[in-house]
């Protein structure tokens, strides 16, 4: 180990990163998130606390925390070559694919006025969506119907659009009532309209591959805001637009 003169350490750059040097990544970012009060459950997004080149570090983590698994699970890594990178491969899905919408910043959508007036039921969908449960990592695959209502004020974006807002709220561990819900705040705040309303239909592999092991259940729920919660006739149009929902 190199040792400083008392008054050239201080002045080292490398000073302060020396401090926390061996603090994993994960404790870093939990501090921050701690000293703004800011919670940190499964399908909360934890961007604005991750700084530059730390995704990486989390990821290094991820992966080691992932071979104690399986060291804990007593697969032979070294000998078995189907899992002998399977740490890495697990982590890097987790982070950078199937939970990266913990992980970054919000897709950036361009709005632009309602130049149309546009003052007639749209219904967007169905948008497939893919998540997985925070209680078993198990995957969630579904799909979505957006119905908005909007009025001369409200924002208008691309359709596709509608699609890179929900992968982003699904890109977490999620809990499909919750999903909706933050889905439908996230549009609201985007596009301002005056009802919107979602409905999301999904299987659920913790029930087919564990459990009661039922292949056919799906969950569906929806949510409603602005005029679809107080015009039924609204809410019934919406829902006789949405295509018969076969699997
Ligand atoms: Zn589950």
């Amino acid at each position: 180990m190199l040792m400083h003169p008392p008054g050239a350490a201080a002045l080292s750059p490398t000073t302060t990163t020396a401090d926390d040097e061996g603090t994993p990544v994960s404790v870093k970012i939990r501090e921050r998130l701690n000293a703004a009060k800011k919670r940190f459950n499964a399908n909360d997004n934890i961007a604005e606390f991750i700084e530059p080149g730390e995704l990486e570090q989390l990821l290094d983590e991820v992966t080691q925390k992932m071979e104690g698994v399986l060291s804990s699970m007593v697969i032979d890594t070294e000998r078995d070559h189907n899992t002998d990178n399977t740490a890495r491969r697990v982590a890097k899905m987790y982070v950078n694919e199937v939970f990266r919408g913990r992980y970054v910043r919000p897709p950036s959508i361009t709005e632009f006025p309602n130049a149309e007036h546009l003052n007639e039921l749209m219904i967007v969908g169905p948008i497939t969506v893919r998540s997985a449960c925070s209680h078993h990592f198990c995957p969630v695959i579904g799909r979505v119907w957006i119905g908005v209502m909007p009025n001369e004020h409200t924002n208008v974006i691309g359709l596709s659009k509608y699609a890179r807002l929900a992968e982003w709220i699904m890109g977490r561990p999620q809990i499909q009532e919750e999903a909706v819900v933050q889905l439908a705040d996230l549009i609201m705040d985007k596009t301002q309209p005056d009802g919107l309303a979602i409905v999301m239909e999904a299987s659920h592999y913790c029930m087919a591959w564990r459990g009661v092991k039922d292949m056919d259940s799906k969950m569906i729920n929806s949510v409603m805001r602005g005029v679809f919660l107080k015009d039924p006739n609204l809410r019934r149009e919406f829902l006789a637009l949405i295509p018969q929902r076969k699997s």
